[in-house]
């Protein structure tokens, strides 16, 4: 006999729908990422129909509360729901609209049936079915009431063209653009809080991930590396796949320390970081870069040594949470779980070399200066030439 399916999951687009002739492409970039991020809990059949995509799966041993999961993060969702599915017989959605929502109505006060007749060949008109499926919801909780107006409870009914379905309450999604349809740009990522947020918040914004992290061995250590990727794990929940690029840095910090004013180390640091990101982001087919820099937390991120890390990067650099207090970022980092990893302690080429004081009113011709003083385009093009490709 085949598999006929108990539950879907419906789901509704987001802002994508405002996206008029774009849509369709839209609408198929979401339905890919969905179905590559259902493929690891189970086989499902995925249908779009107006607005609402439909998750069906298709055997016993899909995983509903995880496909749940997977949907809640995946870009260009605004909400979803988890809907029964039952035959188009009155009686049968109404002996099974108390069983499904039986923990939500036993807890509730008040309800209403909420009823959609988009197959117009069932022969019940919606305030019909509304006021039958009430009936059994009543006899089966005789405690509740009906209210219109502002009910505990909305048990809606939806008759189709595949089915009935019967759902309540609509979960939100994780909003934002699906991941493709903005592009693509490379986050530097380190081992801190900030910069995996950062991913995530443009990610939000419909940008496909690349990620491009500096190692510095022996003063960095496998570890710091193996966080970066455990970080970047995480955030691919919601970015989807993220190729990973690591750099060798060491020479030139070692050139910098040796060469360069010590109240400058950082700022110029993060220009050779800059001047490699973009070869290697446009190598990569990128449009621009992002960090996590948030303006004034530490010397290399005041609005003077932003203007001299921006002069060297040959691409747009996108700063998502530029404005955001570290308390903020850290709501977000937990939210998505990025949080306890990113505590870790391990050593991030950054933290290596630091001035004791540093610089925060720079200008960018002390910094060409100091960088004349040893080949940095060489030293560039070789980190940039000898970066490697890691698997996540
Ligand atoms: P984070 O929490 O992201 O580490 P931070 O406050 O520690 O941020 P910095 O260390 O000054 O800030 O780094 C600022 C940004 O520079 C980071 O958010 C990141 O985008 C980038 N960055 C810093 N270190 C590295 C690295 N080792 N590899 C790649 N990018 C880096
Ligand atoms: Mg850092």
């Amino acid at each position: 006999m085949s598999f006929i399916p108990q539950e879907i999951l419906l789901v509704k687009n987001g802002e994508l729908a405002l996206k008029g002739l774009n849509r369709g492409t839209f609408e198929d970039v979401l339905l890919k990422n969905l179905r590559r991020r259902l493929k690891a809990v189970g086989r499902f059949s995925l249908r779009k129909s107006q607005s609402t995509i439909y998750i069906e799966p298709l055997d016993e041993w899909a995983d509903m509360d995880e496909a749940a999961r997977c949907v809640s993060q995946v870009f260009g969702i605004a909400a979803y729901s988890r809907a029964r599915i039952v035959e188009k017989d009155l009686d049968a959605i109404g002996r099974m609209a108390p069983l499904y929502l039986a923990d939500l109505l036993s807890e509730a006060k008040t309800f209403k049936v909420e009823s959609k007749r988009a197959d117009k060949t069932f022969p019940h008109p919606s305030p019909e079915i509304s006021r039958e499926v009430g009936g059994y919801v009543l006899e089966a909780f005789p405690h509740l009431k009906v209210d219109v107006h502002n009910p505990d409870v909305v048990v809606h009914v939806e008759v189709r063209e595949m089915g009935a379905y019967i759902h309540t309450r609509q979960l939100p999604g994780a909003g934002g653009m699906p991941v493709g349809t903005a592009g693509k740009a490379a986050i530097l990522i380190s081992g801190g809080i900030d910069s995996p947020v950062a991913a995530y918040m443009m990610a939000k914004r419909g940008i496909a991930l690349t990620a491009i992290h500096f190692a510095s061995p022996p003063y960095t250590s496998e570890r710091a590396e193996e966080k970066v990727c455990d970080l970047l794990r995480q955030v691919s929940l919601y970015a989807g796949h993220i190729r990973t690029f690591v750099v060798p840095f060491t020479e030139l910090q070692e050139a910098i320390r040796d060469h360069c004013p010590e109240e400058l180390f950082t700022l110029v640091m993060r220009r050779m970081m800059m001047r490699i990101a973009s070869m290697v982001a446009v190598r990569e087919g990128c449009g621009a870069l992002i960090t996590g820099e948030s303006l004034g937390q530490v010397a290399s991120q005041t609005i003077p040594a932003l203007a001299c890390t921006d002069a060297v990067a040959t691409l747009p650099v996108f700063r998502p949470v530029i404005g955001m207090d570290k308390e903020e970022i850290i709501r977000i980092a937990r939210k998505i779980d990025t949080f306890d990893l990113s505590i870790q302690p391990f050593e991030d080429c950054c933290t290596v070399f630091t001035p004791r004081h540093p610089r925060t009113r720079p200008t960018i011709e002390m910094l060409e200066h100091a960088e004349a003083a040893f080949d940095f385009e060489s030293m560039c093009r070789r980190a940039a030439d000898n970066t490697r490709i890691v698997k996540l």
